[in-house]
């Protein structure tokens, strides 16, 4: 594994702030990979790492992939993320403690980085870190703040399957579709249901098969067992799990026509969006048809929007998908290098 300096080195970001947190024997990393297009955007990871630059480079890592997911998505925001390094996750006072010296340091930073939950933090630090800083979005509700991301996130998919399948074959109607879910928790559930009322036939396959059942049951569809997602046959793979879905293997598998899911991190490695181009299966990038718990979190609490102009930026990424599509087909490459194109070209990489 490099060290700091190596990795810093080799970074295309703007700016790495590293802070020793004695009191954990933790470090904090915050990234700010691209201010461009505005303030840097991206979540708080906590997380337990086998050395802090493994921290530093998952921070590094994760700040270039927001600065792409917030221009595609249109926002004016750049790309940041933070990554809380810690020896194990703290829980009570000390937990409280270690946010707090945390939201002076974002604070010390005067909006060039503004942060929100990620990975082991949640709605209930966010509340924290605002006692020390504004700089700090997806606050709890009874705080001022929006709230969890996934129904946004949920209805920013249902637009993007929709414009998937309109490219597909000419028709966004979902009656008489199938839509296999994989994933029942915050997003996939929403997701089920917006997709039944709109008349799909939905399959839920989640590792917790009580949970898949229950949802299954609500919107009228069927459980499946997880083992079995690739022997299933969907119009609409929508992967809202785990990252790492996409494999070389699975892409060639898959018996879909479109994969449109809210996971991130879905292509395990690269190739895959390749082999599912080249297998005709069209594949909505992750970072893309995901930005809608972003989009309703930035637009309520830090642009000011209401629903109604939360909801339309959400259809929009059915718009953007579109885009995406069309310049896959133009210039005969995969739709997840045809986002990236629009994202080098949005923030002039
Ligand atoms: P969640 O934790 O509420 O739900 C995830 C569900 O997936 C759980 O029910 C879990 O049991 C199930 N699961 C885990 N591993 C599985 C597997 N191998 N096979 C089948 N089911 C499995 O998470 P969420 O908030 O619904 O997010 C889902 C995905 O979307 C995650 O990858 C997340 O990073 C991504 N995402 C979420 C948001 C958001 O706003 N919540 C925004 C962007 C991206």
């Amino acid at each position: 594994m490099a060290g700091f300096e190596t990795l810093i080195d080799g970074w295309d970001g703007e700016t790495a702030v590293i802070r020793r947190d004695r009191e954990t024997g933790g470090w904090i990393f915050v990234c700010i990979h691209s201010t461009r297009r505005g303030p840097a955007g991206g979540g708080t990871r906590m997380k337990v790492y086998g050395s802090p630059a493994e921290g530093l480079e998952d921070a590094m890592r994760l700040s270039g992939a927001m600065s792409r997911k917030l221009a595609v998505a249109g926002l004016p925001f750049g790309g940041g993320k933070a990554v809380i390094a810690v020896p194990e996750i703290p829980r009570g006072g000390a937990r409280r403690a270690l946010l707090l010296r945390y939201g002076d340091l974002v604070a010390s930073l005067g909006g060039t980085y503004c942060t929100s939950s990620d990975m082991n933090t949640d709605e209930a630090d966010m509340d924290v870190i605002w006692e020390r800083t504004k700089y700090v979005f997806g606050r709890s509700v009874a705080a001022g703040g929006s709230g969890n991301p996934a129904r946004p996130t949920a209805l920013g998919v249902f637009h993007g399957i929709k414009a998937s399948l309109a490219h597909v074959d000419g028709s966004d109607e979902l009656s008489g579709r199938r839509v296999l879910i994989q994933g029942a928790g915050g997003v996939g559930s929403q997701l089920a249901d917006h997709l039944a009322h709109a008349g799909a036939s939905v399959l839920l396959a989640d590792v917790d098969i009580p949970k898949a059942k229950a949802v299954a049951a609500r919107v009228g569809g069927d459980a499946v067992d997880p083992n079995d997602l690739l022997q299933t046959e969907a119009d609409v793979f929508s992967p809202c799990a785990v990252g790492g879905v996409l494999t070389m293997r699975s892409a060639s598998q898959l018996r879909c026509a479109v994969v449109a899911g809210s996971a991130n991190n879905q292509l395990a490695e690269p190739e895959a969006a390749e082999v599912l181009h080249a297998h005709g299966v069209l594949y909505a990038p992750d970072y893309v048809i995901n930005a809608g718990g972003a989009i309703g979190v930035a637009g309520t609490e830090q642009l000011g929007w209401d629903e109604a102009e939360v909801n339309a930026a959400l259809a929009r990424i059915g718009e953007t998908l579109q885009e995406v599509y069309r310049r896959s087909e133009e210039r005969g490459i995969s739709t997840a290098a045809a986002a990236e194109a629009i994202a080098e070209e949005r923030l002039d990489l």
